[in-house]
């Protein structure tokens, strides 16, 4: 019998998906029993032609991590999705932007200017900057386009299922890969992780009071944290109520908050939102003084509720306004 050939791949990320892919362990060999892995640039020589000498369609299904910034990684995606007969956002980043998504909160051309001029270990006196073509005695030079800002894969090209989680919980990656082998997946567009908020799997769970109200927030080192209480009950941001399960609640069972990176639960459309609201719903504030106070409470707030989102939110990136001069440059 022919095995289902699958394609692993990685776009902007910081290969801790591909890690998880390797924490299989021996589940890997299993793995390896069902399906033949037809491209895994990181662990296996495969090349891009490979992948073009398939037949469209010929993938079972390509897991593809991370999220979209240059247009390598696009023209990628989209050679992927012509082979494949189902693709799969595999990981925060790819299915909601993630880490890398975070830079949506700058213009491309300052995150350019940051890295190669004002960062300080550079040392760039010509204040070079990375070129899309470059000549050189030898020939010409080329490197991807670096885009406007960080897409989800989804944003970029039609996919079929998600893997969520930064990166995916090993069970979740098995229980996909067997129902892909057995022909169980659900119906597209499905999530592949239950559709219920984290707090139902999370060991604290009982100690969370039915009526909670928090009167101050705190960060994890700035707090003795008890090690079987409700961590929202002691003050700490845990996005468990607002995010999916999936991950057997990892992260306050190793007395650490939760900070979302499972995503939301079906039907809502804007993780950082619902955090924002889940949290607001507890502070025990009157007044717009003292609500103002316990929200300045929490740093870095885009970092905290959309930490692995910005890019798939509604906001999606924050736009400067122009200066006054760029505006004088293009007015006629
Ligand atoms: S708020 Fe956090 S610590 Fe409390 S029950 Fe939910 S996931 Fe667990
Ligand atoms: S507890 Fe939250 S942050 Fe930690 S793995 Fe689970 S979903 Fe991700």
């Amino acid at each position: 019998m022919t095995k289902p050939k699958i394609a692993f791949y990685w776009c902007a990320s910081c290969g801790g998906c591909e890690e998880a892919v390797i924490d299989l362990g021996e589940d890997l060999l299993a793995v390896v029993e069902l399906v033949e892995v037809a491209f895994w640039p990181v662990a296996l020589d495969f090349k891009r032609e490979d992948v073009e000498a398939l037949a469209d369609g010929e993938l079972a299904a390509a897991f593809i991590n991370g999220a979209v910034r240059t247009s390598e990684q696009e023209e990628m995606a989209r050679l992927l999705r012509r082979k494949s007969a189902a693709v799969i956002a595999f990981g925060s980043c790819a299915m909601l932007g993630g880490v890398p998504g975070l830079a949506n909160l700058y213009e491309s051309r300052d995150i350019l200017d940051a890295v190669y001029r004002r960062a300080p270990s550079v040392q760039n006196s010509d204040g070079t900057l990375p070129a899309e073509e470059s000549h050189v005695p030898e020939g010409e030079l080329t490197l991807p386009a670096f885009s406007a800002s960080v897409r989800t894969l989804d944003q970029v090209i039609d996919v079929d299922y998600y893997l969520p989680g930064c990166p995916p919980p090993t069970g979740l990656i098995t229980s996909a890969v067997t129902a892909l082998v057995e022909g169980k997946l659900p119906e597209k567009g499905a999530v592949l992780a239950p559709d219920v908020a984290l707090c139902s799997e999370c060991p604290r769970a009982a100690t969370k009071p039915d009526k909670l109200l928090v009167q101050a927030f705190r960060r994890p080192h700035q707090a003795l944290i008890d090690p079987e209480l409700c961590l929202l009950a002691q003050g700490l941001v845990c996005l468990g109520p607002a995010t999916r399960a999936g991950c057997a609640a990892a992260c306050p069972g190793a007395n650490m908050p939760c900070t979302g990176c499972m995503g939301p639960t079906n039907n809502v459309i804007d993780y950082g939102a619902k955090a924002l609201s889940a949290v607001a719903s507890v502070l025990d504030a009157d007044g717009e003084d003292e609500i103002t106070a316990r929200v300045a409470e929490i740093a870095d707030p885009v970092g905290t509720f959309y930490r692995y989102s910005l890019p798939a939110s509604l906001l999606h990136r924050r736009v400067r306004p122009k200066a006054k001069e760029q505006e004088e440059e293009v007015a006629p």
